[in-house]
């Protein structure tokens, strides 16, 4: 299976360099946890893998079986340190056009903190 091309001056490979600063919750060998700039819930942490994968589909059929053990087990522990284990969280991964992904490097959002209502409302 081909991969997509990815671009390494995308604002979270920036931010895996040190280039530009986060707000870090979480990191292991694997993965980086850190704030979302622009909070959708008053809980949005980002969980990204420090490698480079443009999306899940990339990161599903080419990332190491050890690298996807360590990210989904990133989204449990930060879901547990940022307190909406318990409460209930959503996790969302935009990709691609129609998921309308903004940034190329797999990122999995963690909404939570308060009710966040019904999944996803069509676009009118
Ligand atoms: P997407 O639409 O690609 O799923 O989400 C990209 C997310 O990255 C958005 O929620 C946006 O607020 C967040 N974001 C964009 N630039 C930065 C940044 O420089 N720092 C942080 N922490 N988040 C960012």
């Amino acid at each position: 299976m081909s991969r997509p091309a990815y671009d390494d001056q995308n604002i979270f490979a920036r931010i895996l360099r040190g280039e530009i600063p986060c707000n870090k919750v979480d990191e292991c060998p694997h993965t980086l946890s850190f704030s979302d700039i622009q909070p959708q819930a008053s809980v949005h942490i980002l969980v990204i893998p420090k490698g480079s994968y443009v999306d899940m589909a990339d990161f599903a059929a080419h990332a190491p079986a050890e690298e996807q053990a360590a990210f989904v087990a990133a989204l449990g522990r930060v879901a547990h340190q940022v307190g909406v284990a318990e409460s209930g969280f959503r996790l969302i991964a935009n990709t691609g056009q129609n998921g309308h992904q903004e940034v190329p490097h797999l990122h999995m959002h963690i909404l939570g903190g308060e009710p966040l209502g019904p999944m996803c409302p069509r676009p009118s």
